[in-house]
This record gives structure tokens, C-alpha cells and sequence, in this order.
């Protein structure tokens, strides 16, 4: 087998996504599984599909283009606010897209009645993360111009928190987002039949008892891969927390200095490491680096303290460990290592079954 590579347990994973499925459907609230920290890996969604899913969201459309060209029968949502570019892919390969500016609405209503199609948005508000959204007070006047456009369907609204910001999805900002679409509702004489409530952090609201209003949907990434909400990080409802495993193989095994010595200037990015001097160590370097994924994001599962990594290379202190060059050693990733790690052609990705 190759290193670097990214080991895939399919199994922990569907029994991750079914568990926050029963949760929210307990709840009342629907769940699209976002699949962009797989970069829309097809193994995934076709184990979730096989396993009663059905609805999955991305924000690159190139990975939705690949989910709808491999012929599943699956919703597919973009999640990233469509770039005027790429409205024509955007109403080709997504069932829905999350929308905030009326400029890119009225051209993906133009490309939909060109195609003989109907494409539905939600329209997302901004609410405090500082994101993408349309403020409250503009919301209505939108609205009452998308519902004269005939290639476009106006599915719901929506929220993102604790994104950019962090802002947490509270009690108050949930009722905010529900007497905001009860108040359109009412104005327009329309039903809304999806309020997307927001992602993972939202977690901690749902098991509060609060009455949820008028959201009945969320769209669920990193709970179901990580197995933790999203606000403090805590491992939630039983979920496995390893799904995913970075192997990483060893290519030096040396005793040297623990500081390094001669002239000190920048390293390779730009910035002066300081250096505790321990004396002599021992030092494994193993062949993985920045540039296959967010080292500052994964953590050893031996006992061992990452010294630091370069583009290609990742030290570790290797005081007490029985290593040697050749041997393979495994990682735990959070959210952005396994984003980057799954979107590098270096990291191999091997899915067990
Ligand atoms: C990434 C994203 C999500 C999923 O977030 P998780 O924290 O992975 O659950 C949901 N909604 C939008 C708009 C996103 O961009």
C-alpha cells in the first residue's frame, strides 16, 4: 500500500450518518449530508445512497457535475453562493442552489427557461457570522422579484453560522430565522417548505428542547465524518470519531540536535521557529507535508509531539518510540486536514469495506 494515504472506514461512516439522521428526523428536521470535506468522494455517497440518503450538498460545482454524471438518482445541492460564471453548470448539475444576490438569480432564472428547466434556490440570510447572506430588512423586496420569475423556484431560506464568525446558532438567532420566514410567508401567501437551520454547530440547539419553529431542515458535514458538533468540538451522540486515519510512512530515524544550529534567518515560510534545546533526540521525519494537507490538523496516535513540517516533510519527536524507517504511523485529522488531505492527488485515498 502507498503513503501518504487516507484509510476509509465506509462502515463507521454510514453508521455515523444514520445515527444523525435518526436524531434529526426524532426532531422533525430533515438532513442533506454535505459531502466537501470528501470533496464529493463517489465512494461516499454511493455507500450513503445505498443506505437510504438522498439528498447531498457540495460548493464546488465540479464535484456535483461528477455526483450527477455518474447517473445516481440523488438531490444535489450547491452550497456555495453560484459565481456568475458558472450559472450554466450550476443549473445543469444542481437541484438547488443557495443564493444571496439578484443578479446571479435573475441569470439562473434566464438559464433555466432557456433550458426548459426549474431551478430552485433558498435564499440564505445573514444573521451574525458575516458570511454569505442577504440582510433581514432586504429580504422581502427579493423576494417579491423572485416570485415573478418563471425559471426559478423559491424552495425556502436558510442560515449559516459559526462559520466565518462563530457565531453560535443560539435559541435567539433560530427564532430570529423562523419569524423571519413565517413573516414572508405570510406577506406572500406562500409556503415555504424548506428553512435550513444551519450545519454541525447547530447540534447543541437541537438537543435543548427549544421548540424549532420553522426549521425543518439541516445540512450535516462534519458531525457525521468527525463525529463531533461543531462549537467546542465534543464528541456527540456515540459517534465514531475515526472514521478516517492518516498513514504516513517514516523515511529517516536519526538522534540529533533538538535545536537547530548556525546563523538563524526565516525557515521556508517566512517565519523564525524558536526552539527549546533538549539535547540529543531521537527524530523520525515522515514523507507527508503542507503540501498534502493542513499539518497543524492532525494529531499522532502514538504518544509523540509533532516537532514542526515543511512542504514535504513532517518531523516528530521520537523520544520513547520504537520506530524505524519504513514503519507507518497513523493520524486522527480535524475538519481542515481532512478537507485538504481528501482535495490532495498526493494523498491516497483507500476505502475499507
Ligand atoms: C460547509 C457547509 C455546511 C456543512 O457544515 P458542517 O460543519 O460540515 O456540518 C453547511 N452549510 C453550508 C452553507 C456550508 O458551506
Amino acid at each position: 500500500m502507498s503513503a501518504p494515504r487516507l484509510e476509509i472506514d465506509l462502515k463507521k461512516l454510514v453508521e455515523n450518518a444514520q445515527i444523525v439522521k435518526a436524531f434529526c428526523l426524532e426532531k422533525g428536521v430533515n438532513l442533506t449530508v454535505v459531502t466537501k470535506a470528501v470533496c464529493g468522494s463517489m465512494e461516499i455517497v454511493e455507500s450513503l445512497l445505498a443506505n437510504g440518503f438522498s439528498s447531498f450538498a457540495e460548493s464546488r460545482i465540479a464535484n456535483l457535475q461528477r455526483i450527477r454524471q455518474s447517473g445516481l438518482d440523488a438531490q444535489l445541492i450547491l452550497l456555495r453562493s453560484p459565481m456568475l460564471s458558472e450559472v450554466k453548470q450550476v443549473v445543469a448539475y444542481a437541484d438547488i442552489s443557495l443564493n444571496t444576490e439578484l443578479s446571479v438569480i435573475r441569470r439562473l432564472d434566464k438559464q433555466a427557461l432557456k433550458t426548459g428547466k426549474t431551478h430552485a434556490i433558498l435564499l440564505m440570510l445573514e444573521l451574525g457570522d458575516l458570511r454569505e447572506g442577504i440582510l433581514p430588512s432586504d429580504l422581502s423586496e427579493i423576494v417579491q422579484e423572485i416570485l415573478t420569475m418563471e425559471g426559478i423556484k423559491l424552495l425556502g431560506l436558510g442560515t449559516n453560522l459559526a462559520c466565518f464568525g462563530g457565531v453560535a446558532p443560539s435559541a435567539e438567532k433560530m427564532r430570529q430565522l423562523s419569524a423571519i420566514a413565517w413573516k414572508i410567508e405570510e406577506e406572500y401567501d406562500l409556503n415555504l417548505e424548506i428553512v435550513s437551520g444551519g450545519n454541525s454547530a447547530n447540534y447543541q440547539w437541537l438537543m435543548s428542547g427549544e421548540d424549532l419553529g420553522a426549521t425543518n431542515h439541516l445540512r450535516i458535514g462534519e458531525m457525521i465524518f468527525l463525529g463531533r458538533e461543531t462549537l467546542a468540538r465534543e464528541p456527540v451522540l456515540d459517534l465514531h470519531t475515526d472514521v478516517f486515519t492518516l498513514v504516513a510512512e517514516l523515511i529517516e530515524h536519526k538522534v540529533k540536535a533538538s535545536k537547530p544550529y548556525g546563523e538563524l534567518a526565516q525557515n521556508v515560510f517566512g517565519h523564525r521557529p524558536a526552539f527549546n534545546d533538549l539535547g540529543e533526540r531521537p527524530r523520525a521525519i515522515l514523507a507527508v507535508g503542507e503540501q498534502d494537507l493542513d499539518i497543524s490538523g492532525i494529531t499522532p496516535r502514538l504518544d509523540a509531539k509533532i516537532i514542526g513540517a515543511t512542504s514535504d516533510h513532517l518531523i516528530l519527536d521520537a523520544f520513547g518510540l520504537d520506530l524505524d524507517v519504513g514503519d507507518e504511523v497513523a493520524f486522527d485529522l480535524n475538519y481542515s486536514a481532512l478537507l485538504r488531505a481528501f482535495t490532495s492527488p498526493f494523498v491516497e485515498k483507500k476505502y475499507l469495506k
